[in-house]
């Protein structure tokens, strides 16, 4: 029988062979979630908690299963002993989340008996967090102590980031340097915000731009900047463009325009579709892949669950240890792109297939 309109969700196109999906419905409290686990070829599958509500409830498996193999490709070359998962949990258009719905979620996750380890994700807060941790150990991204791993995944991520613009600068513009590097930066929240401020930190040149016209202002005059409008930021003439905003911005449209030799950024799912990173590299630009780029976080999350587990407890100086691997990881790339003369997110998908025993 054909059923209009619907799919099983193994014949959907970002099925690709996830080891398990589990729909989560509990009736007490109305909570309703999807846990899609890609890889656990290298450890538990680990990956945040998405809130949200979905108009079209197709969209949310497809969310998970797309996050979820991103966290696989992530985990991986952040060599991390960790697998790719992800969670996402439909609230209703209210975004109702209640203390009951958790519990519930945390029950869920206990159950399946830490092949999944959850953490932050768009619509999810440390408090949330805390509340999961009362009903299961895998959990991450709980606050900690100062000086220890944990905690709010943004300020590592955004160090992340500015290791990977330096190391493409060192390899695309041979400079060890960031004196007078402009960097063009979309968005300025906490990963942008954060990216800014580090790169401003060693003398780098920034323009800003945030559709809170205000946030954008008030940090280009914090770091001596400058603001350009949204529309403007993927056309200023620049060393870096840093996406740290949204997804699929890098299309037909928008790379002819831009002027950058480098692009480098935290955003998740940059390119609209594959095909868009050859584009890249037949314009000369260097991309750095985003899942490599913007790993910090969790790396520090990561560690914090790992060593929590093992009854120990790891350092932030140790999660700044780990997170300079991305500068290495990043130049790896690079130099297998050019030798091969593949795109760097072609290279870095193929080291991430391997990595998780499913190359070629
Ligand atoms: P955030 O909500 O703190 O900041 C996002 C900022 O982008 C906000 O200031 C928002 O006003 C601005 N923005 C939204 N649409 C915009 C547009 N069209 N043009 C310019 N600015 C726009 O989020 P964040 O935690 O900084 O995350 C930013 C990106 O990095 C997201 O794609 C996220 O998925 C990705 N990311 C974040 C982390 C992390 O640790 N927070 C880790 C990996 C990836």
């Amino acid at each position: 029988m054909t059923v209009p309109g619907s799919a099983a969700i193994w014949t959907m196109p970002d099925f690709d062979e996830h080891e398990r999906v589990e729909v989560i419905h509990d009736r007490a409290s109305g909570l309703t979630a999807i846990v899609a686990l890609h890889s656990t070829h290298l450890g538990p599958g680990a990956g945040g908690t998405r809130f949200w509500h979905y108009p079209q409830p197709l969209a949310a498996v497809r969310d998970a299963l797309r996050l979820s193999r991103g966290m696989s490709y992530k985990n991986a070359l952040a060599g991390l002993p960790l697998g790719g998962g992800k969670a996402v949990v439909l609230l209703d258009e209210q975004r109702t989340k209640t203390p009951e719905m958790l519990a519930a979620f945390g029950d869920a996750i206990e159950a399946l008996g830490g092949a999944y380890v959850t953490a932050e994700d768009v619509g999810a807060s440390e408090a949330d967090m805390e509340a999961i941790h009362q009903r299961t150990e895998h959990v991450c991204g709980l606050p900690v102590a100062e000086g220890q791993a944990g905690g709010d995944p943004g300020p590592y991520t955004a160090q992340g980031i500015f290791f990977g613009i330096k190391a493409a600068v060192a390899h695309r513009l041979g400079r060890a340097d960031m004196d007078g590097v402009h960097v063009a930066v979309q968005g300025c929240g906490s990963v942008g915000g954060g990216v800014a401020r580090l790169l401003a930190g060693e003398g780098a040149r920034v323009t800003l731009a945030d559709i809170d016209r205000t946030k954008a202002e008030a940090l280009a005059v914090e770091l001596g900047g400058n603001c350009v409008p949204t529309e403007q930021i993927m056309q200023v003439a620049c060393d870096v463009f840093s996406p740290n905003a949204l997804g699929a911005i890098l299309d037909d449209a928008s790379i002819p325009q831009l002027d950058c030799a480098i692009v480098a950024g935290g955003a998740n799912n940059q390119l609209a579709r594959a095909e868009h990173g050859e584009m890249l590299r037949e314009r000369g630009i260097l991309y750095a892949p985003d899942y490599v780029i913007n790993a910090g976080g969790i790396i520090n999350v990561g560690l914090e669950y790992l060593a929590r587990r093992a009854g120990e407890t790891c350092s932030a100086s140790t999660v700044m240890e780990r997170i300079g691997g991305i500068a290495r990881k990043l130049t790896a790339i690079w130099e297998e792109s050019e030798r091969s003369g593949t795109g760097a997110h072609e290279v870095a998908d193929r080291m991430a297939r391997e990595a998780i025993g499913r190359g070629e």
